[in-house]
């Protein structure tokens, strides 16, 4: 009775972090970064440099067909071009540099003073060349492989998040609130370098007393509130517009571009010659800490760096995931090196596996909750049954994979993964058999 009792109780929604330090402390340089190529449906670069080769903190060490870089984030020897498991769960070509202590490349040699947003074409070299790809020029075009690009239509809305959806993640509103001045320089430049957009900027809730003011007029400011489900960044941007950008086109090809207030502040200290991109700020939540704790380190140091400067170590947890508890990775090995990533949470407790097989009690928790209003519980148990072709009647495809149907299912059912597999077999026409495990043919 007990058990069918905590089957019906009412799940909470996301957990909010209990507290956070609003600092956001400087990591020191690991002894090596492993530095990613490819980034899938986004950028592939080739390297620049060979095994062997000394390279200084800020250095290009590689570049994509149209000319946008990825530097070195500390000095040193390369001594490997490798093969490796990404936190994003894809295999990429990638850079290993043991760190030698040497200085970085100065902003001086690096860079020829600033440049003026009012030259769109030398704004975009500079961004390409400081390792901040342009993010109106972006649209996984660079992944491409064919020799002619797409063509994309001009940018008609930039929506800058000052808020991350995962409520673990922090970096940005910790950002926006500690350099509400250089996101104010942001904001200008953007309205420079693209006179024709709308500028949106979104901000926590509890900012709402003095953001509104300090960008007035550079941005419209929307605040959004602590829970998750106020956050999803699709259906933010679908507020912006009025109308709902399909989860499987890109923004780009729509005329928007969506970047986050640390891109923001990169593309700032690009434009002044200040600084290449080479370093990230990500939050680590979860079990063993009192508080969230947000740092900055090195492009390329590993899980096991970052969790060492707090004194953790993986073999305390059964999940370090990248991202956050709705939408993150789970991480298998502290090795894999960290990038463009903003979170990492820690879960301790014993997790228990999703049960393939775990009956729906048609409790219908899942579809009161979705955002998009997929009928989430007759969607699944159609794709479970392999009936595919009728399950698309129900436009899985509209699924953000947000998490929040199978955080409220009662019976832990596989709900995302069964959407994610439904939609990956519309997309690359892959059949699979959940209940044998087998590939059809
Ligand atoms: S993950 Fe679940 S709740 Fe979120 S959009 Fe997809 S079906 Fe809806
Ligand atoms: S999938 Fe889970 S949440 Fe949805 S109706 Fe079935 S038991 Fe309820």
């Amino acid at each position: 009775m007990q058990g069918l009792l905590k089957l019906f109780s009412k799940k909470p929604l996301v957990p909010l972090l209990a507290d956070y330090d609003p600092e956001i402390h400087q990591l020191s340089d690991p002894d090596h970064v492993v530095i990613p190529l490819v980034y899938p449906g986004r950028v592939r670069y080739q390297p620049t440099v060979e095994v062997g080769d000394f390279v200084s903190k800020g250095q290009v060490i590689g570049k994509s067909r149209i000319g946008n870089c990825v530097c070195a984030s500390i000095s040193g020897k390369v001594t490997e071009m490798t093969s490796i498991w990404t936190a994003q769960s894809f295999y990429s070509a990638a850079i290993v540099i043991e760190n030698d202590g040497s200085p970085g490349m100065p902003a001086y040699e690096r860079f020829d003073g600033p440049v003026s947003t009012n030259d769109l074409k030398a704004a975009m070299d500079r961004l390409r060349s400081a390792g901040v790809a342009p993010p109106w020029a972006m649209s996984g075009r660079e992944y491409l492989e064919e020799e002619k690009l797409p063509e994309l239509p001009p940018v008609t809305t930039v929506v800058i998040t000052g808020v991350r959806q995962e409520t673990t993640i922090l970096t940005s509103q910790l950002l926006l609130e500690q350099q509400a001045d250089k996101v104010t320089e942001g904001l200008r430049c953007i309205g420079e370098l693209l006179p024709d957009a709308r500028i949106c900027l979104t901000a926590p809730e509890a900012h709402r007393n003095w953001a509104a003011t300090k960008f007035e007029g550079l941005a419209e400011v929307v605040f959004l509130p602590e829970h998750y489900t106020g956050r999803i960044e699709r259906e933010v941007v679908s507020r912006f517009l009025g109308r709902r950008i399909p989860n499987r086109e890109s923004y780009r090809f729509h005329g928007i571009a969506v970047l986050d207030v640390e891109y923001l502040l990169a593309m700032v200290d690009a434009l002044n010659g200040t600084s290449p991109f080479t370093q990230k700020c990500l939050t680590i939540s979860g079990s063993g800490l009192d508080k969230a704790v947000t740092v900055r380190f090195p492009l390329g140091s590993s899980i096991r760096h970052i969790l060492a400067s707090q004194g953790l170590k993986i073999d305390d947890y059964t999940r370090p995931v990248v991202g956050g508890p709705m939408m993150g990775f789970a991480q298998f090995s502290d090795t894999t090196p960290l990038t463009y990533n903003n979170g990492l949470h820690l879960i301790a407790e014993d997790v228990n596996p999703f049960d393939p097989l775990a009956p729906c009690i048609n409790c219908g928790r899942c579809t009161r909750v979705c955002p998009v209003g997929i009928q989430v519980h007759l969607v699944n148990r159609i794709i479970e049954f392999g009936e595919l072709k009728n399950a698309r009647a129900l436009q899985p495809e509209a699924c953000h994979e947000c998490g929040l149907c199978a955080d409220v299912c009662p019976a832990q059912r596989p709900i995302v993964q069964l959407l994610h597999f439904c939609n990956h077999e519309m997309v690359h026409g892959e059949r699979y058999n959940w209940i044998t495990g087998d590939n059809e043919s």
